[in-house]
C-alpha cells in the first residue's frame, strides 16, 4: 500500500502526572508513531502503562506535555477532528433511548434533524440492534451497550476509531461476536472508517485482529516493539502462525517486566519513586496457582496453561506478577517456573504456608514491611489508613493509591502481619495490650 501522508502521528510524545504533593512523574516517553490508511492497530501494554492516557492524546481529549500529534498532517486545536473514540465503560447517557444515544454522536455535525436521525438509524441496524432504538441502556445486556457505544463511535463516521478496550468488560461469548462484527464491518468496508487503533492488555485479541501490534513499557511508556501480525482474516486461534504470534508478544512483555524490574532495583535506593505494585489478586488465586504448577512439573507454558484453563492471558497475568513479585515463580519467554521456595509453598500446611507468604511479602514488598514498621514504632500499635494512602498516593497517583492500599491490607490480613478495622479504618497490631498472654 502506498504510504502518504500518515493519518495520524505522534512525534515525540510525552506526558508528566503530578502527584499529591507535586511531585511529577512521567507517564509516556517520546512516543513516535504512525497510522497509515487501512491500518488496524492494536496497543498493547501492561496495566498502567500509559494505554489510554496514549489514546487520550491522540484523540486531544488530553494534551501532551511535550511533542505534538497531527492529524492528516497537521496538528489541531482541541479534540482531534477526525478520531471517534469507543470506551470500555460504555458511557451511555441512561435517561436517554438507544436512538438518542446514537445521535449524541452526531450532535455538532452540521446536519438537519431527519438527517441525523436516519444516519443514528442506519447505523443502529448496522451494529445490530434492530428493533432497540427505544430502549433505554438499563434494559440492554452488557454486549448491546457497547453496540450502542459502538454505534455512536461510528455515526460520526471518524476517518479513526479509536478503542479503548472496548470488550474487557464483556463476557467471553458476547466479546467474540462483538469482534466478529466489528471485524466484519471493518474486513468488507461497510464502514467508511479508514484506520482502527484498539487499546488491549488481550495478546490474544491482538492478534486476532489487528495488522500491527505496538507493545508499550511502563514506567514510563516507550513502544518498545512493533509487531506485524500479517496472517490473513478469519484467522484460527489454535493454528501454529497463531500461537507463534501469541507466543512472541507475551515474551516481549514479560521481558520487558523482568527489565523494568531489574532497573527498579537497581534505582532504588537513588529514586525511591515507583513502588512494587501488588496486583489485586486474591491469595488462594496465588496458592491455588502454586498448586497446579507444581503438580504439573514445576513448570509451565503460560499461553498452554492458559488455553487449557480456559482462562485469558489477562487473567492469569496478574496472578503471575503477584507469585514472581514474592518469589515463588520466575517467567522467561512466556514459561513459568516455579523457585524452591515456591515448590515448598506448594507442599507445605495452611499455617506454614501463611508463614512463607509473610516472610516473602517482608522481603520483597517494601511498602510492607515500611506498614509494620510504622505500626511497631508507635506506641498504640495503630494507624489510621489515610496516613499510608497519603504516602502512596504521592507515588502512584490517587486511583491506584486505593487499590494499592486495599491489596496491601488484605495480604498483609492474609499472613497476619497486622488487622484492620473497616469502621474505624485503623490498622493495627494484633495480640498487643488485649491479647497479651496470645496463645491456641
Ligand atoms: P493504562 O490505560 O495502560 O492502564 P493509564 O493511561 O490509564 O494506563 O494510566 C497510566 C498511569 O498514569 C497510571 O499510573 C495512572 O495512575 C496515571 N494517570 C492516568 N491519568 C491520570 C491523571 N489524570 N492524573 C494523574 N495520574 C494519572
Ligand atoms: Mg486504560
Amino acid at each position: 500500500m502506498a504510504k502518504g501522508v500518515p493519518l495520524i502521528e505522534a512525534r515525540a510524545v510525552s506526558k508528566d502526572f503530578e502527584g499529591a504533593n507535586k511531585t511529577r512523574f512521567k507517564v509516556l516517553s517520546d512516543i513516535q508513531l504512525q497510522i497509515h490508511e487501512g491500518e488496524f492497530v492494536a496497543l498493547l501494554g501492561p496495566s498502567g502503562s500509559g494505554k489510554s492516557t496514549l489514546l487520550r492524546i491522540i484523540a486531544g481529549l488530553v494534551p501532551p506535555t511535550d511533542g505534538e500529534v497531527l492529524y492528516r498532517g497537521d496538528t489541531f486545536f482541541g479534540t482531534n477532528p477526525g478520531v471517534s473514540m469507543v470506551f470500555q465503560s460504555f458511557a451511555l447517557f441512561p435517561w436517554l433511548t438507544v436512538l438518542e444515544n446514537v445521535e449524541m454522536g452526531l450532535r455538532y455535525a452540521r446536519l438537519g434533524r431527519d438527517e441525523k436521525r436516519n444516519k443514528a438509524i442506519a447505523v443502529i441496524d448496522m451494529i445490530g440492534l434492530d428493533g432497540f432504538e427505544g430502549a433505554y441502556p438499563k434494559e440492554l445486556s452488557g454486549g448491546m451497550r457497547q453496540r450502542v457505544g459502538l454505534g455512536r463511535a461510528l455515526v460520526m463516521e471518524p476517518d479513526i476509531l479509536l478503542m479503548d478496550e472496548p470488550f474487557s468488560a464483556l463476557d467471553v461469548l458476547t466479546a467474540e461476536n462483538l469482534k466478529r462484527d466489528l471485524l466484519e464491518l471493518w474486513q468488507e468496508r461497510k464502514i467508511p472508517t479508514k484506520a482502527i487503533v484498539l487499546v488491549t492488555h488481550s495478546i490474544e485479541e491482538a492478534v486476532y485482529m489487528a495488522d500491527r501490534a505496538l507493545v508499550l513499557s511502563r514506567d514510563p511508556a516507550k513502544i518498545i516493539s512493533h509487531v506485524p501480525i500479517t496472517l490473513p482474516h478469519w484467522r484460527e486461534r489454535k493454528s501454529e502462525p497463531f500461537t507463534r504470534l501469541v507466543d512472541e508478544l507475551y515474551s516481549i512483555l514479560t521481558q520487558q517486566k523482568d527489565a523494568r524490574v531489574s532497573l527498579q532495583e537497581e534505582t532504588e535506593v537513588k529514586l525511591p519513586r515507583k513502588l512494587t505494585l501488588l496486583p489485586n489478586v486474591a491469595s488462594g488465586a496465588v496458592t491455588g496457582f502454586i498448586e497446579l504448577v507444581d503438580d504439573l512439573g514445576g513448570k509451565v507454558d503460560l499461553y498452554k496453561i492458559g488455553d487449557s484453563l480456559a482462562l485469558d492471558l489477562e487473567d492469569l497475568l496478574p496472578i503471575v506478577e503477584t507469585c514472581r513479585i514474592f518469589g515463588f515463580g520466575t517467567v522467561t519467554s512466556g514459561d513459568f517456573e516455579l523457585t524452591d521456595v515456591g515448590r515448598q509453598v506448594a507442599d507445605a500446611t495452611v499455617l506454614d504456608r501463611k508463614t512463607m507468604f509473610r516472610e516473602q511479602a517482608l522481603q520483597h514488598v517494601p511498602f510492607m514491611e515500611r506498614i509494620l514498621w510504622v505500626l511497631e514504632s508507635k506506641r498504640n500499635s495503630q494507624m489510621p489508613r489515610e496516613f499510608f494512602l497519603e504516602i502512596l498516593q504521592k507515588s502512584v497517583g490517587e486511583e491506584e493509591a486505593e487499590t494499592q492500599l486495599d491489596t496491601l491490607i488484605s495480604w498483609g490480613r492474609y499472613v497476619e502481619l497486622f488487622a484492620y478495622d473497616e469502621d474505624s479504618k485503623l490498622l493495627y497490631l494484633e495480640d498487643v495490650d488485649e491479647t497479651q498472654e496470645g496463645g491456641e
